[in-house]
């Protein structure tokens, strides 16, 4: 019998904001969970342990096909636990499985967007050699090449995750030109974690195939350019049900009194983001407000009509690292890695390193999805400017 590939991806303890590792590994074809073997690594390579103790263990908890290899081949996500079994310190999914649990009657329902930024080298995709694009204002969900950069990748992106059973359910061109989103949900957690966990690893992996590279940092560029969040879309049974809007505004008084809290969990450097210009309210000040983009937390049109639905925490940042559970349901996700890239802005540019890269990515492949654009394709060989 033929064997496969499982690429198992975990969750390192780097600080402040974890980043995801991967190894593949050789065995047979696997139906469920229970065919893939538990895994080991070297916790001292990805500050999870000392060198003297560095055995860790990958316990397969979610698997999907892999879209970018053959039919069989698996992409596995790993909790993380220690040689004996019992939870590493690192891993905030343990703690997500329980408050889930505990919360299971609430029927909490999560639908997250996440931004990213992509770079080429050390500038964000598509920006000038030399200076600054033109001012924001157009390139939201903008079309034709000189306003939308990277759209090859973003499709193939859509795609990957729609093939590995991802509830992808949309994707757009953000405020900065470079900038996008994906959004994954509406559903329950741990499961709206474990997808953006996969979405994010297959966002760096299909960069890899052209050689751009995507950030979650949360102020990729200074000044007056758009941040990139992670909007978190909650609703609980009792608020999409009849007179939802009640248990809404309780729960905005309750997301009140934990704002610093909880902005303690929704990542690193966001207060370079939350400033309270480019469609955030400051960091140290929590407010709502309906349709309102410039609040904490907005309460969509169509949830004020109806009289219920869902609301929008805005607070996050796109390298979310939240675990936060507030009494009155679940907020809950495991911690939100980022790539902590930035974007080092000097007057004069000098290295392309991903060049050489881009070309020897341009390789075709028979494994190559048939639907993707060919790596052998000009295009892709050819640098956008
Ligand atoms: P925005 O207008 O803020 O850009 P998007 O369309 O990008 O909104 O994202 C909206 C997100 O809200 C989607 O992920 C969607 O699945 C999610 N969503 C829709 N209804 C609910 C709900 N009742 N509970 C939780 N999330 C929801
Ligand atoms: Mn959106
Ligand atoms: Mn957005
Ligand atoms: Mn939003």
């Amino acid at each position: 019998m033929a064997k496969i590939t499982a690429e198992y991806i975990w969750i390192d303890g780097q600080k402040p904001t974890a980043k995801l590792r991967s190894k593949t590994k050789i065995i047979d074809p696997a139906k469920s969970l229970a065919d893939i073997p538990e895994w080991g690594y070297d916790g001292s390579s990805t500050e999870q342990a000392t060198g003297h103790f560095s055995d860790l263990l990958l316990r397969p908890v979610k698997m999907v096909p892999d879209p970018l290899h053959r039919e069989g081949d698996l992409l596995v996500l790993c909790e993380v636990l220690m040689p004996d079994g019992t939870v590493h310190p690192s891993n905030t999914r343990a703690f997500l499985r329980q408050v889930a649990e505990r919360y299971k009657e609430q029927e909490a329902w999560f639908g997250i967007e996440q931004e990213y930024t992509f770079f080429d080298g050390n500038r964000p995709l598509g920006w000038p050699d030399h200076g600054f694009p033109a001012p924001q204002g157009g390139y939201y969900c903008g079309v034709g090449a000189d306003e939308v950069f990277g759209r090859d990748v973003v499709e193939a992106h859509a795609d990957a995750c729609m093939r590995a059973g991802i509830h992808i359910v949309g994707t757009n061109a953000e405020v900065m030109p470079g900038q996008w989103e994906f959004q994954v949900g509406a559903i329950t957690a741990p499961d709206i974690a474990d997808e953006l966990w996969l979405a994010r690893w297959l966002l760096y992996r299909i960069g890899e195939e052209f050689g751009i590279s995507a950030t979650l940092y949360p102020k990729p560029v200074k000044g007056d350019w758009n941040g990139a969040g992670a909007h978190t879309n909650f609703s609980t049974k009792a608020m999409r049900a009849e007179g939802g809007i009640k248990v809404i505004e309780e729960a905005m008084k309750k997301l009140e009194r934990r704002h610093d809290e909880h902005i303690k969990v929704y990542g690193a450097h966001n207060e370079e983001r939350l400033t309270g210009l480019h469609e955030t309210a400051p960091i140290h000040a929590f407010r709502y407000g309906v349709s309102d983009r410039g609040a904490s937390v907005r309460i969509p049109m169509a949830t004020t009509k109806e009289g219920r639905g869902y609301f929008e925490d805005r607070r996050p940042a796109a390298s979310r690292a939240d675990r936060a559970a507030p009494r009155w349901g679940l907020l809950a996700s495991w911690s939100f890695s980022s790539r902590s890239s930035q974007f080092p802005m000097t007057s004069r540019s000098t290295v392309i390193p991903s060049k050489r890269r881009w070309r020897s990515s341009c390789r075709s492949s028979s494994s190559w999805p048939a639907s993707w654009p060919s790596r052998a394709s000009s295009r892709c060989c050819t640098r956008r400017r």
